[in-house]
């Protein structure tokens, strides 16, 4: 007699179910644990695989490497010293200095809080970048 795959009991009525992709031929009591298997039929399985869509990431985007150069001459426009930009943006006048020299680099957030408060672009596209190198 054959014995079930999970439980090892001996099977009266064999069931056959999956249980993350595997088969197993189990007893009734354990049919439960997976799903009922169902061999897909031939015709189903000759689907032709989709074409591999290629989607140009048109929107990637990098920090621009003149950015000390960027936040230097936007900050001065403005007529702020790295305290009073610092003040405004609540963040430390010393961590602008260090964009400024280019000592760091300002994370995402960081960048984009540069932007909306000197009104510049940090970011440009990858793709641009590529090109003036
Ligand atoms: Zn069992």
């Amino acid at each position: 007699m054959p014995s079930c795959e999970l439980c090892g009991k001996p099977v009266l009525e064999k069931k056959m179910i999956t249980v993350d992709g595997t088969v197993f031929s189990v007893c009734l009591g354990c049919a439960k644990h997976g799903k009922p298997y169902n061999p897909a039929p031939l015709s189903a399985r000759k689907k032709a695989p989709a074409p591999a869509k290629k989607i140009a990431m048109r929107d990637e985007t990098m920090l621009d490497p003149e950015f000390p150069r960027l936040i230097r001459e936007a900050r001065m426009k403005k007529g702020l010293s790295h305290e009073q930009l610092g003040m405004q943006m609540n963040e430390k006048a010393a961590l602008l200095r260090r964009f400024e020299t280019g000592v760091l680099k300002p994370d995402e957030i960081f960048a984009r809080k540069l932007e909306r408060h000197l009104g510049i672009k940090l970011y440009i596209a990858a793709d641009d970048a590529k090109k003036s190198e």
